[in-house]
């Protein structure tokens, strides 16, 4: 039976999806696509520049005309894949509290959305990819042939995310990161332009009593 072209993989933040995602585009030999990453990047080019994330048409500006590069990794230093913008690896910066802090804001603007999601639209219907974000099931690629939703309670996300800090030696507090991950999901799941939700066709998957395993075993099934 062939597999799905298209697959869609949409949830909240730190759920499980680009680990699921990487590993089924691996399986599968399809392009993983992390969309996720252009928003970051469009954000820290944004406070780099020392732009307001206020400022809705200086931010979408920036995110009409930053070059953003998705490439293979070329340090092994546990990235999947390095982002450049106009050509500087931001790789790791996009990672940061303040980043991950100011994305969500910064992804609520119509024009910021329509910039990215066309050079996703573009990327994703060649096919043979999986695609990862939250509006991906519902606007980015509507004719997805598998979509998956991808869930799990705050809490596990932010013990997730906390374990990830940790292992990189970095700093992290667990209420920190809870708080944060509870302002992401509040400013995804409301704006007014392709907000975060499953689309009526999505498979929806739990990750809170599934392991990475279990759920990737799950995804595998769909795909058949
Ligand atoms: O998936 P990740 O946590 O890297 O996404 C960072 C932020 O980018 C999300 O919290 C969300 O605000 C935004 N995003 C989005 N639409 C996508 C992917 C990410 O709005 N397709």
């Amino acid at each position: 039976m062939p597999h799905p072209y298209i697959i869609a993989i949409d949830g909240p933040a730190a759920s499980g999806k680009s680990t699921l995602g990487r590993r089924l585009a691996e399986c599968l030999g399809y392009l993983f696509f992390d969309t996720g990453v252009m928003y970051r990047a469009v954000t820290w080019v944004t406070l780099q520049r020392g732009v307001a994330v206020t400022n809705e048409p200086a931010v979408t500006q920036l995110a009409e005309t930053v070059q953003i590069d998705i490439r293979p990794p070329s340090i092994e230093d546990g990235r999947a894949c390095d982002v450049l913008a106009d050509g500087i690896d931001i790789t790791w910066e996009i990672r940061t509290p303040e980043v991950e802090r100011n994305v969500s804001p910064v992804s609520v603007y119509r024009g910021v959305r329509q910039a990215l999601a066309s050079q996703q639209r573009r990327i994703g219907m060649r096919g043979k990819v999986v695609m990862v974000g939250r509006d991906i099931g519902t606007v980015v690629l509507p004719e997805a042939d598998l979509k998956i939703y991808l869930d799990a309670s705050a809490e596990e996300r932010a013990r997730r995310r906390y374990t990830e800090v940790i292992k990189r030696g970095e700093k992290a507090d667990y209420e920190e990161i809870l708080a944060g991950v509870r302002m992401r999901d509040e400013i995804d799941s409301t704006r007014a332009f392709s907000p975060l939700r499953a689309a009526a066709d999505a498979v929806i998957l739990d990750s809170d009593k599934l392991n990475a395993d279990e759920v990737f075993a799950k995804a595998e099934d769909l795909c058949r």
